[in-house]
């Protein structure tokens, strides 16, 4: 097999994984005027970040997508308004209820598929192919793929031939690309980071999500909810089309149980689960499943390499941060790299690099905190914890402080 031709000279950065977080950050730094190459794994249109999942972005990461170009028609077209957010307690009493008066009257976020954001990605990577015989010092998106990364290694600094060198498998062929900055976009089970010996901290939940979309006999009128079952959490989330999204988690132990049940079980089970709210379920789509851990790590970056997205934190989806946390990490990073008085700038600069960490630590320690606090505190089943629940609800409607956070969570600010 011959390999397709590309540029091989030095980039300013190469990211490994094209997936929903190197897609994005990829397209927004080539926006910038950045030279960009991105090695993506799997082949075209096999990516499992943009698998049959859907995402509830928040109102502040649907703005940046806006601001970024991402939201063309299609992709507007392709989403559901998140009009108000319910956190409800299933066999007890208890609500919190966040609705557009907690984000200044606009909704609350979007809930858009995966394959929509990944279709708006290549839109974009499309809208700004520049030949690259022709191609200038402005900002390019060269993407590679399938192409899977090997190993990388610094060299001596040289802003013209980069001073670090990746080595990767592109159509069957080992190549090799410089560049000044390498980042690990390349997800929970990053290659990257395992290359450069970053010790990991992996807690297993014991719970998996099982993940599909139904159609509700009553409509969802824009409403989310987070629903805390007796097994783990339930997301029902509006999706377009008057259908919703339905993320369940439960024990591990009960999860080939439940996978092998057919449609019109499952639905029933969803059903009883959520207490009717919504009428029933049917018209379900094949379930998946996702096994749950929260994957962190302390050390962010190494010389001319950064580590960011799910290759630097995978979280339970209970709150649906995951990706919107991502995004912060693109528009911080992207905004770390910018030069300050249009003089050049070293995009593997360590000082940078460590401004960058640094500035994303309170949000980490916000984000994570709390949603690992939702699940632990959500997933005790001990006699009365059902009541606890419902209490701490209901307390929490009515609680302006502890309110405050979990509408900030939402709003993703
Ligand atoms: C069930 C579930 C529901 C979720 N719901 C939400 C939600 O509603 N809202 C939210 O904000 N977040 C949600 N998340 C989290 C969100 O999906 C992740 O945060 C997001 O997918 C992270 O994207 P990523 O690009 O960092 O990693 P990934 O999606 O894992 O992508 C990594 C990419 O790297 C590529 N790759 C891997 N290894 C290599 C290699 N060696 N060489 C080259 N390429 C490689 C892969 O092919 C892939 O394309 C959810 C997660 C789960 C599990």
């Amino acid at each position: 097999m011959t390999t397709p031709p590309f540029d091989t000279r030095a980039q300013d950065i190469i990211i490994v994984g094209g997936g929903m977080v190197g897609g994005v950050l990829a397209h927004a730094l080539q926006a910038e005027g950045w030279r960009v190459t991105i090695l993506e794994g799997a082949a075209a249109g096999a990516s499992l970040s943009f698998d049959h999942r859907l995402t509830a972005l928040s109102d502040a990461s649907w703005r940046y997508f806006d601001a970024l170009n991402l939201l063309d028609e299609t992709t507007v077209r392709a989403a559901q308004a998140i009009e108000e957010v319910r956190v409800v307690n299933a066999r007890n009493f208890g609500m919190t209820r966040i609705t557009r008066a907690n984000n200044d009257g606009a909704a609350l976020g979007q809930v858009i598929a995966n394959r929509a954001i990944g279709a708006a990605i290549e839109r974009a990577e499309q809208a700004h192919q520049t030949v690259f015989e022709t191609a200038q010092k402005t900002g390019t998106v060269q993407r590679l793929q399938p192409a899977r990364y090997i190993n990388h290694q610094v060299l001596a600094d040289d802003p013209q031939s980069g001073s670090v060198q990746v080595h990767f498998d592109f159509h069957g062929q080992t190549h090799q690309l410089n560049a000044r900055l390498i980042i690990a976009a390349d997800g929970a089970a990053s290659s990257v980071r395992t290359a450069s010996q970053k010790p990991v901290e992996t807690k297993a939940y014991g719970q998996t999500a099982i993940v599909c979309t139904a159609k509700p006999v009553q409509p969802h009128h824009g409403v989310a909810f987070e629903c805390f079952t007796k097994s783990g959490p339930l997301a029902v989330l509006p999706a377009p089309a008057g259908r919703v999204s339905l993320v369940w988690v439960n024990r591990d132990a009960d999860i080939t149980a439940l996978m092998a049940l057919d449609e019109a079980a499952y639905a029933a089970k969803l059903d009883t689960a959520f207490r009717h709210r919504l009428g029933g379920f049917s018209e379900l789509t094949p379930r998946h499943a996702y096994p749950l851990a929260l994957i962190t790590l302390e050390e962010l970056t190494a010389e001319r390499l950064v580590i960011l997205g799910n290759a630097a934190h995978a979280l339970h989806p209970v709150a649906g941060q995951g990706f919107n946390l991502c995004l912060r990490d693109v528009r911080d990073l992207v905004a770390a790299l910018r030069s300050d008085r249009g003089e050049p700038v070293d995009p593997g600069d360590a000082m940078r690099l460590r401004r960058y960490v640094e500035g994303r630590l309170d949000d980490y320690r916000r984000t994570i905190g709390l949603t690992d606090q939702l699940v632990r505190g959500f997933s005790l089943d001990i006699p009365g914890a059902g009541a606890i629940r419902g209490a701490l609800l209901s307390l929490t409607d009515g609680l302006a402080p502890i309110k405050n956070r979990l509408v900030r969570l939402t709003r993703g600010i």
